[in-house]
């Protein structure tokens, strides 16, 4: 024992040294109860700054402002915050999730999306729904699981998904658009005036057209939509 030394504080820097998982990225120890380490959250692919409509990147110094293509034909949502470019190592994570049932990789996804959402955010919390059929083969709704993660009420069987659709890495655009257009069903006496709506990865937006498409139907006046990552349009050969 060396003179002086905080006993207390010496076996709690001894537990949270033992209690700390390693950095998911490199293995270093991460600083407090992280799963990352400042480093590798620092090195993410981060989309900084973001256009609030389509979430791709926009040249520096235009922070809020809509892209040129945005402004052109505005989304049908009113906001759209997806924080991270699916490139690696996000793809890694988003591949373990989703294909491998790591909840962990979902966890650690949502919280990097949870950091994300600004306070105006609609506090009602809708994930996409997966088909029954999915659901069964998957085991569990990537987008629900996300949607536990974030600060507000997450909303049941207030829309429902008849259609099982395609699944959304295979086809192209156009494809994909026709096949989720009319594949979603809100349920209007049980939706809120803003909605903040949960998918896993935005890839051609059209599952997030077409879920927005039905709340609007539903009466809903106000859908933010939100993932963890989103595809950048020369990145998809980066996927996993
Ligand atoms: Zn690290
Ligand atoms: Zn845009």
């Amino acid at each position: 024992m060396i003179p002086g030394m905080d006993l207390a504080a010496l076996w709690e820097g001894i537990g949270r040294h033992l209690m700390a998982a390693p950095c998911r990225l490199c293995g270093e120890p991460p600083e407090a109860a992280a799963e990352l380490c400042r480093d590798c959250r620092a090195a993410l692919p981060w989309i900084d700054p973001p256009c609030p409509g389509c979430g791709l990147p926009l040249p520096p110094g235009r922070p809020d402002a809509p892209c040129g293509h945005c402004l052109r034909r505005p989304p049908p949502w009113q906001r759209l915050i997806a924080p991270l470019a699916y490139t690696p190592p996000v793809s890694g994570l988003v591949h373990a999730f989703k294909d491998d049932g790591d909840l962990a990789a979902g966890r650690l996804l949502a919280d990097l999306l949870a950091g994300a959402l600004p306070s105006e955010c609609p506090g009602a919390i809708l994930p996409v729904p997966l088909h029954r059929r999915r659901l069964r083969e998957r085991g569990f709704n990537q987008a629900a699981e996300i949607a536990r993660r974030l600060p507000g009420r997450t909303l049941h069987g207030s829309l429902q998904r008849p259609a099982p659709g395609p699944d959304q890495r295979g086809g192209n655009a156009r494809r994909r658009r026709a096949n989720v257009r009319r594949a979603f069903v809100a349920d209007p006496r049980r939706l809120p005036r803003r909605v903040l709506v949960v998918d896993d990865v935005v890839t051609t937006a059209a599952t997030l057209t077409a879920v927005t498409d039905a709340l609007r139907r539903a009466g809903v006046g106000t859908v933010w939509v939100c993932a963890p990552a989103r595809t950048l349009p020369d990145g998809a050969r980066n996927r996993r």
